[in-house]
């Protein structure tokens, strides 16, 4: 069971924040998932949380989308402490029903064979913690997040059991990852509300946007191999995507390089390699190797995609 430890590390923002409240989760991967048993976990639980429904909303419209939840991979292990979870603001149970905040999520990883071509697969680690939860709803990605927590829920939830659940998610779609540190952010009026998380989030930004540039610096052109993910046939059985380096997928949480890591950790997973084959036509974007492995993977209900139109066989993407 987690417990609350009082402990201080190096600030991970200079943007100056209050102590916030620190646990420490258990560490056995045995126990990765007790003490959740109240609350529902798992694909069946994805769904929007409506107005009038929820309890807390943290991100989207009403903060003009200056809220953020981050992955980030540390080289080096002695930057964090693996379990520890820091929260910054008031406890789920501290807010006043249908409060809406603009926050940061923010989770360090480690592992030894970690890179920072991991960082978008560990965030979907991290998302699927959150959106597979009874009673929690999430749209959106990094600097984009919207979350709400509904009333049903809220008082068998709060900040440490969500990120009990990130940490036991990415633990497990991820094995390679060995550590994970969670930080909330909740942009009270009392922290300086908006222009808080937006000053952390200038801060982290440039990180993962030298990642976009390294991704945005190769060509479909460039590359003999495509990759595929067939993750939402669990919702979706006829659905199969395409990843390419000029284009990422409908949930818009994978790149190419994401798929090359994760195919080189799970090579029978949901992400296939995908050898392009004949380009048949450069501008629609008709490749062989396309045609074929989707035809295969959509339960042989089409024959023919286009990954540059979307009027005329378009992919599932
Ligand atoms: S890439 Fe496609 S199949 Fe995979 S998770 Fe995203 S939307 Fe689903």
């Amino acid at each position: 069971m987690a417990t609350e430890v009082k402990t201080e590390l190096k600030p991970w923002y200079k943007t100056k924040l209050p102590p916030g409240k620190v646990y420490q989760l258990e560490t056995d991967l045995d126990k990765l998932w007790d003490g959740l048993e109240d609350v529902g976990i798992g694909p069946r639980y994805i769904g929007e949380i409506r107005k009038g429904y929820w309890h807390a909303e943290l991100g989207g419209p009403k903060h003009n989308y200056k809220s953020f939840l981050y992955a980030e991979v540390v080289n080096d292990p002695n930057e964090i402490v693996d379990g520890r979870v820091e929260v910054i603001g008031p406890e789920l149970d501290e807010i006043p029903p249908e409060t809406s905040l603009p926050f940061s999520l923010h989770a360090k990883l480690w592992g030894p064979e970690l890179t920072e071509d991991h960082e978008e697969f560990a965030a979907r680690g991290m998302f699927m913690g959150l959106m597979f939860m009874e009673g929690v709803g999430m749209i959106g990605a990094r600097d984009t997040i919207w979350t709400r927590i509904s009333k049903e829920v809220a008082p068998r939830l709060s900040f440490k059991k969500l990120s009990q659940s990130i940490r036991a998610s990415v633990l497990t779609s991820a094995p390679i990852v060995e550590a994970v540190e969670v930080k909330w952010v909740l942009g009270t009026p009392e922290i300086g509300g908006v222009k808080t998380i937006e000053s952390i989030l200038e801060e982290t930004k440039p990180k993962w946007e030298a990642l976009m540039a390294k991704h945005a610096a190769i060509a479909d052109e460039d590359v003999d191999l495509f990759y595929g993910c067939t993750l939402c046939k669990m919702i979706a059985p006829n659905h199969a995507c395409i990843i390419t380096p000029a284009i990422v997928p409908y949930c818009g949480v994978l790149s190419f390089y994401t798929c090359k890591a994760i195919h080189a950790i799970d090579p029978h997973g949901y992400i296939f390699e995908l050898p392009k084959g004949e380009t048949i036509d450069p501008i629609a974007g008709r490749f062989t190797g396309v045609d074929d492995a989707i035809y295969e993977r959509s339960d042989h209900r089409h024959k023919i995609f286009h990954l540059h139109s979307s009027i005329k066989y378009v992919t599932t993407n």
